[in-house]
């Protein structure tokens, strides 16, 4: 991703109590899914030539969007937008069947960019409704994953929005009931959903494995911690970012007097800063890296050049390519085939 022209020295170094310093969140930033959606919209360009379109925003990240639109993505809502027989990327979000088909319907050659994180959850959706469960899906109305998710099993899912929604939820059988949730929910607040859940309906089957991703949950982790020290936390993300916002929560929640998120350094106020000596920073599962350092160089100016960073795990998963990106039009392997953008596993480099 390209840089931001920067406006730099525009924040100004003020003098605060104490030394200021920057904790900088690890992991923060792209996950596997986002790395890999990205890369499937670029390959799709290069293999297929431009216009390629795009089912809503690839990820939820106006730097990233604006920056393939440039270099040739054309984003719609929905498929009926596509010239017939086009190539069309469905979004890391996932898609329900009934898009799948309109693609087919219009003769699309799809290229399907879904989070395996998030098929596991459309696989699961699946597997409950054929064995008769009602589910429970704790998510977001109106999210795109959310809706994906729903079209798996329409007759027998019900959104659960929130804690609050939890004493109206009706169910034909309360004891072959099953939750499953969006994968970019605040942990604390899901596993609060689960229990008043389990007051209703003490049979309630637990998903197969836990459905928030571990990148959600990495990055809330890692910024639980940081929001313990800091007076300020700035995230990095888009407002459309699930994941971006729940880590503005987070932070709130476990002791940073004030959070904010910004897409851009140049939205930081300087008013954020006054009396603050040590600033939080992190940055969702969708922001490329450029932006978080354009964060850093802006604090920089403003004093705040000492930066550790707060590691609290290491990220090392990757996804194979969508499959029909696997190959080069001459049927070679791709050698980026497995995933990470210049990454490699140990056992191929030799290769
Ligand atoms: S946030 Fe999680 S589910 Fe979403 S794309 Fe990233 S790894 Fe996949």
């Amino acid at each position: 991703m390209p840089r931001v022209p920067a406006l730099r020295n525009r924040l100004k170094d003020t003098p605060v109590v104490g030394a200021k310093r920057v904790l900088l969140a690890a992991p923060r930033g792209y996950c596997a899914g986002v790395d890999r959606a990205v890369i499937a919209v670029e390959k799709a360009l290069e293999r297929f030539g431009a216009p390629v379109y795009v089912r809503k925003q690839i990820v939820h990240n106006i730097h990233v969007v604006s920056t393939l639109e440039k270099k040739g993505a054309i984003f719609v809502d929905e498929v009926g937008e596509v010239p017939e027989g086009s190539h069309i990327v469905f979004s890391a979000h996932g898609v329900s069947p009934a898009v799948v088909q309109g693609a087919a319907d219009r003769q699309l050659e799809a290229i399907d960019a879904t989070c395996p994180l998030v098929t596991k959850v459309h696989r699961e959706a699946v597997r409950f409704s054929k064995q008769d469960f009602e589910i429970l899906l704790i998510g977001h109305h109106g999210h795109e994953e959310v809706e994906g998710t729903m079209g798996h099993a329409p007759e027998r899912t019900t959104l659960v929005n929130s804690p609050a929604d939890v004493p109206n939820i009706v169910v034909n059988n309360p004891d072959h009931v099953v939750w499953l949730s969006q994968t970019t929910l605040s942990v604390d607040e899901t596993m609060e959903t689960v229990r008043l859940l389990r007051e209703r309906f003490p049979n309630l089957q637990d998903p197969p494995s836990d459905d928030i991703c571990y990148a959600t949950t990495n990055r809330q982790v890692a910024i639980k911690k940081v929001a313990a020290e800091a007076e300020l936390v700035i995230v990095v993300g888009s407002a459309n970012s699930s994941n971006t916002v729940r880590l503005v929560d987070v932070a709130l929640e476990y002791g940073a007097k004030a959070a904010y998120r910004v897409d851009y350094a140049s939205e930081i106020q300087q008013e954020w800063l006054d009396g603050v000596a040590t600033v939080g920073v992190t940055s969702g599962a969708s922001v490329p890296e450029v932006l978080v350092q354009e964060v850093l160089d802006d604090l920089a100016d403003a004093g705040y050049g000492d930066v550790s960073q707060v590691v609290t795990a290491e990220e090392d998963l990757m996804f194979s390519l969508p499959k029909e990106l696997r190959k080069d039009a001459e049927g070679n392997a791709d050698e980026r085939g497995l995933g990470g953008r210049v990454r490699q596993l140990d056992w191929q480099k030799d290769r």
